[in-house]
């Protein structure tokens, strides 16, 4: 005998659903089967359910994502608020936060609050349940260095887990979510431990530049400087279709970056441990692609990673206008462009 809940979760699956206003690239795709979650007891109540779909995924703000095909599986929108203080003393606050919490509206309040930690991080769309997924990064600063919990279901076995932030394996932009079979885990809500000491990182030009001679800088300071900068080189997704940072910037040994400083003297790149980071941006710009435009596709004039959506063009002209970038880097480097955004449907 099926319980009520579960009975109202099985009613709830909705079928060929249109995704374009739920992914920030505002490309056409349909998802096969389409369940919202409002509760955690609604995730395990219908882990049944989930598990009759092997092809499936969990959908945030898609703001990471592009759909090259329509959806054939499980689409699975959680939607769990909430913001709850775990434990607070004189030096920092840790707070529970529910996945489906907006990130940047976070941010907003943390910083007014004046704690510090996430000022730098002000402006990224999408949810709090995804931030570790690609341990979410701006200007010299990574969500890791924040997060002492992440709570997920997985699905594969309705189990609750608690991954401490060791057990997450956060990189450059990749996670144990990031890396784990597609659709295993879910994500319910993320324990971020916040200073209410001074705690800036400015080191990132623009910002050490601006805050030089400023004695006193708060996280709100930063806040809005960080969005400044951002306001001017990024696109916004509500008026300029797009997923943010297209690919990740390379990282090679110090002998290839010695080889490509000999041959374009100019090129942009940070030292990164042992290895070097490439600027992406830099190459895509230098490969001649700053502002290119192909089927209503194309690379932002303003800040060459940025693929972005001039119409009503399909997820697959953004794909094969990748491709042509990535041919072209791989041409005139030998640099191999590993794509940031989570392309569903072309794998
Ligand atoms: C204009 C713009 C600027 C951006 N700038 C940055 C930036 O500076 N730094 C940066 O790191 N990123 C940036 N991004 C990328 C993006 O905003 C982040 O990766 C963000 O964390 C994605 O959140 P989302 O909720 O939209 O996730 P989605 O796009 O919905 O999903 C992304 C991935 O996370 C998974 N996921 C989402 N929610 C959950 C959950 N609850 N449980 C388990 N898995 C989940 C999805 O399955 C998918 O694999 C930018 C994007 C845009 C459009």
């Amino acid at each position: 005998m099926l319980n009520n809940g579960l009975r109202k979760v099985l009613s709830n699956i909705q079928e060929f659903v249109e995704l374009r206003s739920l992914n920030t690239f505002n490309v056409k795709s349909k998802a096969r089967f389409f369940l919202q979650l409002n509760s955690v007891d609604e995730v395990i109540g219908s882990i049944e359910t989930i598990q009759q779909h092997p092809k499936r995924m969990v959908l945030g703000g898609g703001s990471n994502l592009l759909f090259v095909q329509d959806y054939q599986g499980l689409i699975i929108y959680p939607q769990l608020f909430g913001i709850k203080t775990v434990h607070e003393d004189e030096e920092s606050i840790c707070l529970a936060v529910g996945a489906s919490e907006n990130w940047h509206d976070l941010v907003t309040s943390t910083c007014q609050q004046g704690y510090y930690g996430l000022e730098n991080l002000a402006l990224i769309p999408g949810t709090v349940g995804a931030s570790p997924v690609q341990n979410i990064g701006a200007y010299g600063v990574e969500i890791k260095s924040f997060i002492s919990r992440v709570d997920a279901v997985d699905l594969d076995s309705g189990e609750i887990k608690h991954f401490t932030n060791d057990e997450c394996q956060f990189a450059y932009r990749d996670s144990i979510f990031k890396q784990s079979k597609v659709g295993r885990f879910l994500i319910t809500q993320v324990l971020l431990t916040l200073s209410k000491r001074p705690r800036l990182e400015l080191n990132y030009q623009p910002l050490k530049d601006y805050f030089a001679t400023k004695k006193q800088v708060t996280p709100q300071d930063v806040y809005d400087k960080v969005c400044e900068v951002r306001q001017e080189k990024l696109p916004d997704p509500k008026e300029l279709p797009n997923a943010g940072s297209f690919f990740k910037n390379p990282v090679v040994s110090v002998a290839e970056y010695n080889s490509l400083k000999t041959q374009f003297p100019d090129i942009v790149a940070y030292p990164n441990g042992e290895d070097y980071k490439l600027a992406a941006g830099w190459m895509i710009e230098k490969a001649g692609f700053k502002g290119f435009v192909d089927n209503k596709v194309g690379v932002h004039k303003k800040q060459a990673l940025v693929l972005v959506n001039h119409g009503d063009s399909l997820g697959d002209n953004v794909l094969k206008l990748a491709n042509k970038v990535r041919q072209s880097i791989k041409t005139l480097f030998q640099v191999d462009l590993e794509v940031e955004v989570r392309v569903i449907g072309g794998e």
